[in-house]
């Protein structure tokens, strides 16, 4: 069995370089820098331009490897996305100089392929979070390798998370990382600071904290209440964008995370899920989704056969999972 360690150094390394031109482009957003995608959610020369980098540099090192990636070039083609296009190449060609405009909107392109259940395939969400990055909020770059329908490594870059989730004066920036069987660990993105994470050991709800969605479109925030409520959860959920989510009951910050449905037929997306998925599990959490079922990451590009999902620190989940289950009324 493979190790891993090409693939890792190879999605570490170009993870790093997508936060640095996210945090570049968050430094200075302007208004013209997003446009609207069909669905009408925001998508920006950030999200371009790290879904660019990342698949440039998993084409040179694994060329024969499909990427499932959640942006596509078509619109930066356009008249309508010149000023959003320029600003891609601008931002790429500061990580990756020798590039031109073309080979930029090829490489974005790469992430067209559909993922399945058979070899091994990439994915990415460049920018995880896109309406948290642009609020200044948290967001992730989320990476991972999948290989016969199951994640072997993850990679979630989250640049503007505290290290010290207690001390939000402390520095901002980690990156998790987690491969199948060996544990997850955290690094600073700016500097050589590390450490290996795990999930709390809580196992009265009363003491657990929760988290959830910023964004009430995409998890429903009055039946995580009454959740919460029947669990005897007696904290607030503390509410952050993005994979994000993953990371705090990954390394502790929280106990449970969930992703209640709030429209019927919404299928998730692997790559909002498949890194933040290893990095919690191999810091022992569990993962399903409301119904108690594994999320089936071997369907294409969606989780078709899931509804939601839960995140818990493994001693809570049955419990979460039956809550869950009498708030939605799936028993
Ligand atoms: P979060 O930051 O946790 O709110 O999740 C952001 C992700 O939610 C985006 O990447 C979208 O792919 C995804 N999303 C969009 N619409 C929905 C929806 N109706 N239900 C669940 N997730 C959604
Ligand atoms: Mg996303």
């Amino acid at each position: 069995m493979s190790n891993y360690d090409e693939e890792l150094r190879v999605a570490v390394e170009s993870v790093r370089q997508a936060s640095a031109l996210c945090r570049a482009v968050q430094a200075r957003l302007r208004d013209d820098d997003s446009l609207d995608k069909k669905d009408r959610s925001p998508v920006t020369v950030a999200d371009f331009g790290a879904q660019a980098v990342v698949a440039h540099a998993l084409a040179t090192a694994f060329p024969g490897v499909p990427l499932v990636g959640e942006e596509s070039a078509k619109v930066l083609r356009t008249d309508e996305g010149k000023h959003v296009r320029d600003q891609v190449v601008e931002h790429v060609r500061t990580q990756l100089p020798d590039l031109d405009e073309d080979t930029i909107l090829d490489e974005i392109d790469r992430g067209a392929a559909e993922g399945g259940a058979t070899g091994r395939h990439w994915t990415l969400d460049p920018i995880d979070g896109t309406k948290g990055f642009l609020r200044g909020d948290q967001y992730a770059v989320a990476l991972a390798l999948i290989e016969d329908g199951e994640i072997v490594l993850g990679v979630l870059g989250c640049p503007n998370l505290p290290l010290d989730a207690d001390r939000a004066d402390d520095a901002k920036g980690c990156l998790f990382v987690a491969v199948k069987g060996q544990g997850t660990t955290m690094h600073a993105l700016d500097s050589d600071r590390s450490e290996a994470v795990s999930v709390t050991a809580i196992d009265d709800a009363r003491h657990a904290k929760f988290c959830e969605s910023v964004e009430s479109a995409h998890s429903s925030h009055s039946d995580s209440a009454r959740v919460a409520e029947l669990l005897g959860v007696e904290a607030e959920p503390f509410r952050i964008d993005s994979q994000c989510k993953y990371a705090a009951v990954a390394r502790g910050n929280a106990s449970i995370y969930l992703r209640l449905p709030t429209k019927k037929g919404y299928e998730e997306k692997i790559w909002d899920h498949a890194a933040g998925h290893i990095v919690v599990t191999e810091a022992g959490g569990r993962v399903t989704d409301v119904d108690g079922k594994p999320l089936d990451f071997s369907l294409g590009r969606t989780l078709r056969d899931n509804t939601g999902v839960i995140v818990t620190n493994g001693k809570l989940h049955d419990r979460t999972v039956a809550a869950v289950k009498e708030v939605l009324g799936r028993s």
